[in-house]
């Protein structure tokens, strides 16, 4: 049996840096909608092809193509995997769909781990990102500030703040979790596989408890 552990928490919560942790060190796969499209485009596999005509046109990727090529994904995992979604399902629909998938492809959704961030703590982290446009560098005014306030350490460049991280953007995009993606976290609960976490610390105590929750649940 293949098993799905689904990653969930806001935008800045540190959901994609606590899966590849705990995917490295307990042999999971960690898949993220952004690197499974590519990997699906690069490879030219029948969903590949579809979603990059629809990227070609400027357009996004439909659903039922994502739940192809989740399909194939999990088709082509060896029995025994562990996979960890990480911004996928973000919506009811899409979590339905992958319990579905899931049976088809051999595999079961094991559970679902919640990284659970206070709004205020989760816009001084998005707020406070930086990156070089020059070589693409990434800081944080807190966590990791450059040497020279506003500087690139890599290459003395001018520091940016991307326009996903402008504060009406963060404003939309924790809105559009609070509306989308919340729900999904109901879905797990009811279901009665949600563990959640305390994501407020430091990365690597949030992996040690995101490692002991899905170990709790494959
Ligand atoms: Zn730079």
């Amino acid at each position: 049996m293949k098993k799905i552990v689904v990653f969930l928490g806001a935008p800045g919560a540190g959901k994609g840096t606590a899966a590849a942790a705990v995917a490295s060190s307990t042999g999971a796969r960690h898949v993220s909608t952004g690197a499974m499209l590519r990997d699906a485009v690069s490879r030219g596999t029948p969903a590949g092809l579809e979603a990059k005509s629809y990227m070609e046109a400027g357009g996004l990727v439909p659903d039922e193509v994502l739940y192809k090529m989740v399909g194939e994904l999990l088709a082509d995992a060896p029995d025994g995997t562990i996979l960890f979604f990480d911004g996928f399902p973000r919506n009811v629909a899409q979590a339905e769909a992958l319990s579905g998938l899931a049976a088809s492809g051999g595999a079961e959704v094991a559970g679902a781990v919640c990284l659970d961030v206070s709004k205020d703590a989760l816009l001084a982290r998005l707020g406070g990102r930086r990156v070089c446009p020059t070589c693409g560098a990434g800081y944080h005014v807190a966590t990791l500030p450059p040497k020279k306030e506003g500087v690139c350490d890599k290459c003395g460049a001018a520091l940016v703040v991307r326009a996903d991280d402008q504060p009406a953007t963060i404003a939309h995009r924790l809105e559009v979790y609070e509306k989308a993606t919340a729900p999904v976290i109901g879905f797990y609960e009811t279901s009665g596989a949600l563990r959640r976490i305390d994501a407020s610390g430091p990365a690597a105590d949030v992996a040690a408890l995101v490692e002991n929750a899905v170990k709790a649940l494959v």
